[in-house]
């Protein structure tokens, strides 16, 4: 039977083409649907625009919003264990970090509905005795907010969160990969009580879709994350129509291992950062510089370690990786190693597509790791987005700050050291927008995320993100009964 999709408050069939959603441990098929048609986008937003202004959504007050979004947090809870089985069949994450992806998404609903009833305003210092000015701030509209396949549930929710609590409405389109748990989240939302319209959650090619759903008239903000050249292309489209966009985009992040670091603390730290989610994740941190006095020990101990990581079917207990989203993704992945060993690497672990057993029968790729290139090869400038890591060795801070800002992209850097302040003089000088000290990959939704350079525009999370997606308005109150004597 189709799966179907959730259009302006209805479960309908799509009119777009045929998709397959198929778990990436061994190809099976887990559902079947039809993508939205350029006219169910314009259902979609048709929906929305009219649920956003008649609904009275955007006239209720904070705290009656808030209500919806801590009962979807509560169903997500309820929920968890099959929320998070659900993502595992969709993107292949092993189940333990997918019930982490369904907390957060559980906690940023929460989060939300709590920032958007305490959120204030301004009165701004009076400059005159003759009025009152205030500062006060506004829903944008229809919200088009598209995402990628590798942390759904989370990030659909950092968009919707925000945005229905802004008092707006949205049309998420999720990547091709991943449909389910976007239509899974649409359910809650609708079991919650939000009002028919608000949220239509449309399946298809993004470059069918999204872009159609992004050049839509009626949308007032793209929220995206996803690849650099995708972000550009709709930075474009939002400044042809002059609206808002957030870009939540690509990495190819520096791991530091300085000369005084606790070597047995920072090679499981680094390891974890880039193995973990078998590397799929924006922040990986996917270049590893090593002070020269203890390159060869740490790389002797990363190597141990990355030979023991467990790699298998992702709902087996205890395995740190599973499968990468699908085989075309995975063979991507063993061109750049290919690739690294034809430009003189030397690959030390890792660096083949098992081809026996229940690994060959999913998208599984080992963790690799690979040194002996120049900074300057493909592999240590572009982002693989797989479990691969390129080790590097470094002087002294001025080569290592010149090597590690050497790269298009700013998302994340980690540095483990023993002295702060040294961390600290280096974290001023990376150019990333987020930088873990002795620790990696660790997230608040309390802290402001996003990029620098080609990793994107914009922070999602945070109180003040809900002003992302709201414009501000200010009042002048005249507090002066006799009129104004110009025309006199
Ligand atoms: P992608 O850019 O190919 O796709 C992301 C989304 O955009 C999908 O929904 C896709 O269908 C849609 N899309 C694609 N082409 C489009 C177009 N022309 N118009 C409108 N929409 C379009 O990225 P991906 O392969 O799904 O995800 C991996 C990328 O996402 C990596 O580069 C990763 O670093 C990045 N990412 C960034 C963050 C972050 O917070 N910075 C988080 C997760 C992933």
């Amino acid at each position: 039977m189709l799966h179907k999709i959730f259009i302006a408050g209805e479960w309908r069939k799509g009119r777009g083409e045929p998709m397959v959603s198929r778990f990436p441990a061994d190809g099976s098929v887990n559902a079947e649907l039809n993508a939205a048609s350029r006219d169910d986008v314009e259902d979609a937003v048709a929906g929305a625009d009219a649920a956003w202004r008649a609904s009275s959504w955007r006239d209720r007050v904070p705290h009656e919003r808030a209500d919806i979004l801590y009962r979807v947090s509560d169903l997500i809870t309820a929920r968890a264990p099959e929320l998070a089985a659900l993502q595992t069949r969709d993107n292949g994450k092993p189940l333990t970090e997918a019930r982490g992806l369904v907390a957060s998404a559980a906690a940023t609903a929460r989060y939300f509905a709590a920032a958007c009833e305490t959120l204030e305003g301004e009165s701004p210092t009076q400059r005159s005795r003759d009025f009152l000015s205030l500062s006060q701030y506004e829903p944008l509209g229809v919200i088009a907010a598209i995402t990628p396949w590798n942390s759904p549930i989370a990030s659909d929710m950092q968009k919707i969160a925000p945005a229905l609590a802004g008092g707006n409405a949205v049309v998420l389109k999720p990547a091709e990969a991943t449909p389910l748990i976007s239509l899974k989240l649409a359910e809650l939302f609708e079991e919650a009580g939000l009002p028919k319209g608000l949220l239509s959650v449309l399946p298809g090619r993004g470059s069918i879709i999204g872009d159609a759903l992004a050049r839509h008239p009626k949308v007032r903000k793209i929220s995206f994350t996803g690849g650099t050249s995708t972000g550009r292309h709709l930075a474009h489209i939002a400044a042809d129509k002059l609206i808002a966009t957030s870009l939540e985009l690509g990495g190819k992040s520096p791991t530091i291992i300085c000369a005084d670091a606790d070597l047995d603390q920072a090679v499981k730290g680094v390891a974890y950062g880039i193995f973990s989610s078998a590397g799929q994740a924006c922040i990986a941190g996917s270049r590893l510089f090593i002070h020269r006095s203890l390159y060869d020990q740490a790389m002797q101990r990363l190597i141990a370690i990355t030979g023991a990581l467990r790699i298998g079917h992702p709902e087996t207990p205890g395995i740190h990786l599973g499968p990468l989203i699908n085989n075309k993704h995975r063979d991507g992945v063993a061109a750049y190693v290919d690739r690294a060993r034809q430009e003189g690497g030397r690959v030390l672990t890792g660096g083949e597509v098992p081809t026996a057993g229940e690994l060959a029968r999913g998208s599984f790729y080992p963790p690799t790791l690979i040194d002996g290139l120049p900074h300057t090869s493909a592999v240590c400038q572009e982002e693989i987005f797989g479990p691969v890591l390129i080790a590097l060795p470094y002087a002294d801070d001025d080569e290592l700050i010149g090597l590690a800002n050497d790269n298009r992209y700013g998302l994340a850097a980690g540095i483990w050291t023993r002295d702060y302040r040294h961390a600290l003089q280096l974290a001023g000088k990376l150019e990333a927008g987020t930088v873990w000290i002795n620790t990696y990959k660790k997230f608040s939704i309390s802290t402001p995320f996003g990029g620098a350079k080609d990793s994107g525009l914009g922070r999602e999370k945070g109180r003040q993100s809900i002003h992302a997606y709201m414009q501000q308005k200010s009042l002048y109150l005249g507090l002066d009964a006799t009129p104004i004597s110009w025309c006199d």
